[in-house]
């Protein structure tokens, strides 16, 4: 388990991360999500060893993650980081940055993992290719094997799709996670995208203001967003009295109350978005088919 207790931490006077406190199980999938500069990156760092806490201590099982100032290497062997910078071997190819950490003793392994990791990210086809020929998204896929290599107890994953196209993304994304659960490896990924929580983090921890706002799985959060901010991540919404109501939960009817006429209809593919007004205020709704501009549309809530 991994254990994060009342840490601090500023760069300099301000402080970045004020009194964090959460946890993450073996084998659990915590994601950590908030806005650009909230502190994301900082975190995975600190989690990592990379800094000296202000306050707090930071645990795995029952060994304590300590910075640079108590530790001649930054780093520890049940640990594996994937930062945003990827520090790949630009001049040896994928398979050789892949199996860069495994032992040469057991040859016969180390070929089968990696041909094992070039399968989880895809990159079968360009084993033998030099790292520094390749796309963004390549090198961070690359990446991504490498940090898998060894069998890290806990993995930290900073943003690690934000490179890949959409073409590859879904896919990618499922094998990553789904290695990581098979592993029963602890994964604690930082992210923006919601792409990357639902359907693979067992929790989030929304980090606002320097601090942890909520922790809970993504469900509950879902169904019960508490602030705006909250209900930003899962979609388009609504606040409509003091409540907050999800773009798919104003259904269309043929008469209500909820008299609202139509400003624009976004095609979304299955549906459409559209933009509205409600008495002076603006409001998102879905509908099945394309509503014309100004047309009246009346709506319910349902929950
Ligand atoms: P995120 O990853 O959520 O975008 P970061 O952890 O990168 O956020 O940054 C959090 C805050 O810390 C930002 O205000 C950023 O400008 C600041 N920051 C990040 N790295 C450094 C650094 N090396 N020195 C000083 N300030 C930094
Ligand atoms: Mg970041």
């Amino acid at each position: 388990m991994l254990t994060v207790k009342n840490l601090t931490f500023s760069y300099n006077k301000t402080p970045v991360l004020k009194d964090l406190s959460f946890t993450a199980k073996q084998g659990e999938n915590v994601a950590i999500i908030g806005e650009s500069g909230s502190g994301k990156s900082t975190l995975l760092n600190l989690i990592f060893g990379e800094s000296d806490l202000n306050q707090g201590q930071i645990f795995w099982k029952d060994e304590q993650v300590l910075g640079p100032k108590y530790n001649l290497v930054v780093g520890y062997d049940f640990m594996k980081y994937v930062s945003q910078e990827f520090d790949l071997m630009p001049f040896i190819t994928v398979e050789e940055n892949i199996g860069k950490h495994l032992s040469n003793f057991f040859p016969e392994e180390k070929k089968e993992r990696t041909a094992e990791l070039l399968e989880v990210v895809e990159l079968t086809e360009l084993a033998k290719t030099k790292v520094k020929t390749l796309s963004g998204g390549q090198k961070q896929r690359v990446a991504l094997a490498r940090a898998l290599a060894k069998q890290p107890e806990i993995i930290l994953l900073d943003e690690p799709f934000s490179h890949i196209d959409n073409f590859q993304k879904q896919s990618l994304r499922r094998n990553v996670f789904r290695y990581l659960k098979d592993k029963n490896i602890t994964c604690v990924v930082a992210t923006h995208d919601r792409e990357d929580v639902l359907g693979f983090a067992d929790r989030m921890i929304v980090l606002y203001d320097n601090k942890i706002v909520v922790n809970d799985s993504p469900e509950n959060l879902f169904k019960n967003p508490e602030a705006p901010l909250i209900a930003s991540f899962f979609g388009e919404f609504n606040i409509i009295g003091d409540a907050i109501i999800y773009a798919h939960q104003l259904k269309m009817v043929t008469n209500s109350e909820l008299k609202a006429t139509v400003i624009h209809a976004y095609f979304k593919g299955h549906y459409y978005l559209i933009e509205a007004l409600l008495d002076d205020d603006v409001v998102f709704f879905e509908s099945k088919t394309n509503l014309e501009k100004n047309t009246t549309q009346y709506l319910e809530i349902i929950r």
